[in-house]
């Protein structure tokens, strides 16, 4: 019999610990995670990290019993890498390393902002997306071009989600804004004039937060509405670009902020269009989720990539061109 690779991946780049299972037909046999949500204010990384410290070894015994596995299942170990938030990192990358120690099997260290790809290009058996990835920290728009993933365009300053949470804490609005801002923004009508910063494909969102922040005059609702249609306007716009140039013909999406329904609704009318299809993957698969860690650390292994625990240290800064895409 074929041996069935099995991997179970760690997520904790961010506010999100998260432990996923896989196996070699992209099921996934488990995906747990708690998040963490600061009392009050932006995430802490320090604090992220010692919430992700006390409570991994619980997540980790969840996901074990929801796939049904005992330990000498497991065939190899991923995570999250980089890019992320330091402290967070290395309480993941330790958790794995320790696992992977203890079981005996390989480690494979994971990027990210791929892992949001991968998942999402096996669930929606999608093969060649433009990814337009929209997170708390990440807005980017990637795709496969000669061996690598490649960033065609993206934020200059701050993530969409940092904008919409950031703009929620000024309003009172708990972590994460974002449900709520699309809840308000439903019921608004009046498009208020907002800075809409393209540049060829790369975009910012800091001009727009301060302007929403100084509005006086006009409704929540309104205000909500407007930061949705401006901002989610951008990045169809720069998602259609990356299309066009690279004469691609689907779009996936991913990232937490793509949960909101306006902008996948946006985005999927821009490929009506032109005739290309949009991928939505399930929102457990959208926001941060060790499932596409899992996935993606089993196919780079089946790929043959293999690291030594010298090489698994995090990269705060990895960027996704920096990966030799060899399971392609
Ligand atoms: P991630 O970092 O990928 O886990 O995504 C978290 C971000 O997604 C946070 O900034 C949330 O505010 C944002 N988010 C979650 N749901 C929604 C939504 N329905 N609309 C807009 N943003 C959202
Ligand atoms: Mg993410």
């Amino acid at each position: 019999m074929a041996s069935r690779e099995i991997c179970l991946g760690i997520e904790g780049t961010a506010h999100t610990f998260g432990v996923g299972i896989a196996d070699s037909d992209a099921k996934v046999l488990a995906n747990e995670q708690s998040m963490y949500v600061p009392k009050e204010g932006g995430i802490h990384p320090r604090e992220a990290a010692n919430h992700h410290s006390e409570i991994a070894g619980q997540v980790i015994g969840d996901a074990m019993r929801k796939a049904g596995l005992s330990r000498k299942d497991i065939t190899v170990i991923a995570f999250s890498q980089g890019p992320g938030l330091g402290p967070c990192l290395r309480t993941a990358a330790t958790a794995a390393r320790t696992l992977a120690i203890s079981l005996d099997i390989p480690i494979i260290g994971v990027n990210h902002c791929i892992a949001h790809l991968e998942i999402g290009r096996a669930v929606c058996e999608c093969s060649d997306p433009v990814l337009l990835y929209v997170s708390g920290g990440n807005t980017q728009v990637i795709s496969y071009a000669n061996g690598r993933y490649r960033v065609f365009g993206e934020t200059l300053d701050i993530g969409l989600g940092n904008m919409l949470d950031k703009f929620g804490r000024d309003m009172g609005i708990a972590f994460p804004a974002g449900p709520r801002i699309e809840a308000l923004a439903s019921k608004g009508k009046k498009l208020v004039n907002l800075p809409y910063s393209v540049k060829g494909m790369d975009v910012s969102f800091s001009g727009m937060l301060t302007a929403a922040q100084q509005m006086k005059e006009e409704s929540m609702e309104d205000i909500c509405y407007s930061l949705q249609e401006t901002s989610f306007s951008m990045l169809t716009e720069v998602t259609e670009r990356a299309m066009a140039h690279l004469a691609k013909s689907e779009v996936l999406l991913g990232g937490g902020v793509v949960r909101n329904r306006r902008l996948a609704e946006m985005v999927g009318s821009m490929c009506a269009d032109r005739g290309a299809k949009c991928f939505v993957p399930p929102p457990s698969l959208c926001s941060d989720n060790g499932a596409m860690i899992a996935w993606t650390g089993l196919i780079m292994h089946r790929a043959g990539v293999r690291m030594r625990l010298e090489d698994t240290g995090v990269l705060q800064r990895f960027r996704t061109d920096d990966v030799d895409v060899t399971w392609i």
